[in-house]
């Protein structure tokens, strides 16, 4: 058996969104789990379309998800160089190869020319095919012109290792261009020679190749070169689920969810589940069970949607599942700076309060700032309330001044706070809905907060009733 060998071959034309980084992790995956390498290339051929960063930022991606690859264009490695644009050689060796074996030409067309047999082609109803207009005494390749391969056109039998046996007709098969009159390869040149050379054993890519493909196969033949095993992934779908996810569907770059306090193996999780499952119900996979169990067979052959809010769910689930103290150590570049002056152990109280309902940790400040700072008295609290505003300015304070006496004789204990504010639900007549929104307006200014008795217990004695006060001098 050939080691395997698979790579990540980004264009370094923007960020990654999640559908789009979801080949390198099925790649990594493959490579992990065989334990062969899993090689990172850029291909920069297409100059016009490059984006300045944009290398840098796929790599910070990769590093960010904890994909690591064993080799590429910053770490090199036993077939370097790993970026297309310096590996130009390569390519001209193979097309003199070519132009040798009779299998490759230099296009004399000017482009109106070529749009001229384009026209002819639609005016009689036909697909336009560059073979058809092979010149006969094609003039010798100088670079100036492009390169096409000269096709031989047949029909094919293929297995995709995702979609299965594959057939097409020798229509398909076409006259494509290998050589640039810039110099440059083509894609469809440049990524077949590269993967030859790096002795890649497995191309995953997405389904917007596969028209091509039939021009591969030919070309692999012409080169007398292996072909690899070759399996197309279905697109990830946008969250209507019909048409392809892109950038417009709010397909974020996946250093945004990372900036946004997404876990990484939450994020590896939830992109390993767009279009693959084990074929059982499992749902939260670790990266270890990932590595052992994922299968070219098990991705779908039909594209998976998007959904941002399975992702939501799925980081929540990642996060209670955090030890305290990890926890603690993620969130300290999330909370402000005033939060850094209290100790661990408050900290650690406090997320033990939210690290239920927590999503991803930019939530963090907002549903926990009430714990390290007086926030202001917001009188709209109150007075937007759904029942609270429905009660007397008298009413209100009668009922907070009762609060204030019962939590000046409370220990703060979780349990003498839940008996407290029972009792008092009792002695006053209300309901939890008025009661309990009122004493938590004072002491959060918050609309909604963890449970009462729990966050009282975490402020303490002090807060809460300082807190308290400045609400009845708002209602004075
Ligand atoms: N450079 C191609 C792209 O970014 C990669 C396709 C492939 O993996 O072969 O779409």
């Amino acid at each position: 058996m050939k080691p395997v060998r698979t790579r990540f071959a980004p264009s370094p034309t923007g960020y990654l969104h999640v559908g789009g980084i979801r080949t390198a992790l099925f790649a990594w995956l493959l490579a992990r789990q065989n334990k062969g390498a899993f090689i990172l290339r850029f291909e920069d051929t297409d100059k016009k379309r490059e984006v300045e960063g944009a290398r840098e930022h796929l790599i910070d991606s990769l590093h960010q998800l904890g994909l690591d690859y064993d080799e590429g264009p910053d770490i090199g490695g036993p077939f370097a160089p790993y970026t297309q644009s310096e590996r130009l050689d390569s390519y001209q060796k193979w097309a003199q190869k070519l132009i040798e074996s009779g299998r490759a030409y230099a296009d004399p067309y000017t482009p109106e020319e070529v749009q001229g047999f384009r026209e002819a082609a639609q005016k009689a109803h036909k697909p336009f095919l560059y073979r058809n207009h092979r010149p006969e005494n094609p003039p010798a390749w100088d670079g100036t012109k492009p390169l096409r391969f000269k096709s031989d056109p047949k029909a094919y039998d293929w297995e995709d290792a995702v979609m299965g046996q594959l057939h097409t007709g020798p229509e398909v098969v076409d006259d494509f261009v290998l050589i640039k009159s810039d110099g440059y390869p083509t894609y469809n040149f440049a990524h077949i020679i590269d993967d030859a050379e790096m002795e890649i054993s497995h191309v995953l890519r997405g389904q917007e190749f596969l028209s091509s493909t039939p021009n591969y196969l030919n070309l692999y033949e012409a080169l007398e070169v292996e072909r690899p095993v070759l399996a197309t992934m279905p697109h990830v779908m946008g969250p209507e689920g019909n048409k392809k996810l892109s950038k417009r569907d709010g397909a974020k770059d996946v250093l945004d969810y990372i900036r946004d306090g997404y876990l990484p193996d939450a994020l590896v999780n939830f992109i390993a589940s767009l279009g693959w499952n084990d074929g059982t119900e499992q749902e939260i996979f670790s990266r270890d069970e990932l590595i052992a169990k994922f299968s070219l067979e098990h991705v779908h052959t039909s594209g998976a949607s998007f959904d941002e809010r399975r992702l939501e769910w799925m980081n929540g689930s990642y996060i209670r599942a955090l030890p305290l103290d990890d926890l603690l150590n993620k969130v300290a570049d999330y909370w402000p700076e005033e939060v850094s002056d209290y100790p661990a152990e408050y900290k650690k109280q406090v997320l033990g309060l939210v690290q239920e309902r927590l999503k991803y940790f930019s939530e963090l400040p907002e549903l926990t700032r009430f714990f390290f700072i007086d926030l202001p008295v917001n009188p709209e609290l109150i007075s937007s309330h759904k029942h609270l505003k429905k009660l007397s300015i008298d009413e209100l304070r009668d009922l907070l001044q009762q609060a204030q006496a019962s939590l000046e004789a409370s220990d703060f204990s979780l349990q003498d706070l839940t008996d407290r504010l029972n009792n008092l639900l009792e002695k006053t007549g209300q309901k939890p809905a008025v009661l309990f929104s009122l004493i938590r307006i004072a002491t959060t200014q918050s609309p909604a907060s963890p449970g009462l008795a729990d966050s009282l217990a975490v402020l303490g004695k002090e807060t809460s009733l300082r807190r308290v006060k400045a609400q009845l001098n708002q209602l004075n």
